[in-house]
């Protein structure tokens, strides 16, 4: 049977469109299909971690983000109808050339999504929306889909692979039966909702701000102005009383007005409720990411708790990660154990960023009324593939506390062999393998043995030594998605390496 498509995504949310944006700038064919009519309307996921920030940066959306969205607002606490205390709910990391995004930074999600949209867009590529995916087999050569159109109709797709990012309630990953292990992390629901906020009180609710009525003991609730744009999200926590809130009745601007008005004792109502959700918080993991032909990323894969905004900063590293490899497969004959270490890359670093989430929510809790804190842990520029199976690091006496292979690669203000200045995060940014000599002196010969295309080499020159104090010194090859695969001091081992990713030894 003949291939209709190399790669099906089935759920254009933030990680199948990553994916998709990934793959279009690649060249490589594949084909979005998303269930709802269009993108999704809710804020949601609001909060995007400095690593996910370079992501954007690579994927060509960095401008938008940063002209849409806004810092992360001063916590302003109330008791009833006054204010009381000011707070920073996260840490920045410190200032330094290695680090150009250090602070989370707050954008509606629905607009976050908009934007991956358009610049899908921009490079060619679309989402088939009112289409969902209703079935699929797999053999040894592919996959073939059943997607089931808005007017009833059904078509056949046949595709070298499936990606399901098709959300927490993954139909794929149920057929695929595999298992989805978690726990509750709190069993009290939550309301969230988008609205359209008035009365008297309404100039009270600045921008810039994150409104919290912790000690209510009806529950909390949370107002908070949305960035650039006139929707005003409320997050009302409530008892656990065993029932499921019913957005029918408790989501209405009257309810939900009357809720507003009485937990914050403010003149306030709503006009109109423009979304809304509920939510218990829980964490669960699929037991692995790959299936045969099938893989399954995002929150398809690992749900989190809100606490400390992971999800969706999860959920596109895990695109990001996917994308390359799903290239080195298709075009350039890699083995299947370079597929294979997607799982084995992404299940680690799940597990440990839902060991945070489970954490900071249960801190939380633990917290009351009291301050809530987001340390640097919660940026993810920390988390790396060390113990990969890609990673090669072949340096000996390497410091202790030094880079290492595995690592994020940091980046560095230097300047390219004209002299002219270039940040290595503007080398790096593209589709493309980085190999970054910082071996020799300025001026010789690369050092570097013929490569192939898709591997560039920067020698930069490095005056002020931002590069060197970053990396140490070595040879660094660079992966697309911003790790270091190999550190060696031995041109030898480059070769090698891009035959490990590469399936040419
Ligand atoms: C209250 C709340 C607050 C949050 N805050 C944060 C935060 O601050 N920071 C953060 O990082 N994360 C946060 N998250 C998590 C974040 O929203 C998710 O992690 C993120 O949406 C995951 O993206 P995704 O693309 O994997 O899945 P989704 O966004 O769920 O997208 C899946 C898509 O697949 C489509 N689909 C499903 N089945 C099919 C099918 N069979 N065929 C075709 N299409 C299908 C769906 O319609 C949907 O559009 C929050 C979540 C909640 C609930």
């Amino acid at each position: 049977m003949s291939m209709d498509t190399d790669i099906l995504i089935a759920g254009a949310g933030p990680t199948g469109l990553v994916l998709a944006i990934d793959l279009a700038r690649r060249g490589i064919p594949h084909r979005v299909v998303e269930r709802s009519e269009r993108g999704f309307p809710g804020s949601r996921g609001t909060g995007i971690q400095p690593r996910t920030l370079e992501l954007f940066d690579d994927l060509g959306v960095i401008d938008a983000i940063m002209a849409g969205s806004g810092p992360v607002p001063t916590v302003q606490t109330w008791e009833g109808a006054e204010r009381s205390e000011k707070w920073n709910l996260t840490e920045s990391a410190d200032a330094s050339p290695a680090i150009p995004y250090p602070a989370a930074r707050m954008l509606p999600q629905w607009r976050t999504v908009e934007i991956l949209y358009a610049r899908l867009e921009e490079l060619g590529g679309r989402v088939d929306f009112s289409t969902e995916l209703t079935g699929f087999t797999q053999d040894p050569d592919g996959v073939t889909g059943t997607l089931r159109h808005a007017d009833g109709t059904e078509e056949t797709v046949r595709a070298k692979w499936l990606v399901a990012a098709d959300g927490g309630r993954s139909e794929v990953r149920q057929a695929l039966g595999i298992p989805f292990t978690g726990e509750q992390v709190d069993s009290r629901p939550v309301l969230i909702a988008d609205v359209l906020l008035e009365g008297p009180d309404r100039a009270r609710i600045d921008g810039g701000h994150w409104h919290m009525w912790q000690k209510e003991e009806s529950g909390f609730v949370a107002l908070r102005p949305l960035e650039q744009v006139e929707t005003v999200q409320v997050i009302a926590g409530f008892a656990d009383d065993g029932k499921d809130i019913d957005l029918d009745t408790e989501a209405t601007p009257e309810a939900l007005g009357r809720l507003v008005a009485e937990r914050t004792r403010l003149d306030l109502t709503i006009s109109e409720v423009r979304w809304a959700s509920a939510y218990r918080a829980r964490m669960a993991m699929a037991e692995r990411f790959r299936s045969g032909r099938v893989f399954l990323a995002g929150d398809a894969a690992h749900v989190h708790s809100p606490a400390g905004g992971q999800g969706l900063n999860t959920s596109v590293q895990d695109a990001y990660n996917l994308g390359w490899k799903l290239e080195a497969v298709l075009r350039r004959g890699a083995p299947d154990g370079l597929i294979d270490s997607y799982d084995t890359e992404r299940t680690r670093i799940a597990a440990d960023v839902l060991g945070l989430s489970t954490h900071i929510h249960q801190a939380d809790v633990g917290n009351g009324g009291g301050r809530w804190r987001r340390g640097k842990e919660t940026h993810q520029l920390t988390l790396g593939y060390r113990e990969g199976p890609l990673t090669r690091e072949l340096r000996r006496d390497v410091p202790e506390d030094a880079l290492r292979a595995g690592d994020r690669a940091p980046d560095a203000p230097c300047q390219d062999a004209s002299g002219a200045p270039v940040r290595l995060f503007d080398v790096f940014r593209g589709p493309h393998f980085t190999l970054l000599d910082l071996t020799g002196q300025a001026g010789d010969e690369p050092s570097a043995p013929e490569l192939p295309d898709w591997v560039r080499t920067f020698r930069p020159q490095d005056p002020e030594g931002h590069a060197k104090a970053a990396y140490g010194s070595g040879l660094f090859l660079v992966r697309p998605d911003g790790y270091v695969g190999l550190a060696t001091d031995d041109v030898r081992d480059v070769e090698a390496y891009v035959g490990l990713v590469a399936g040419a030894a």
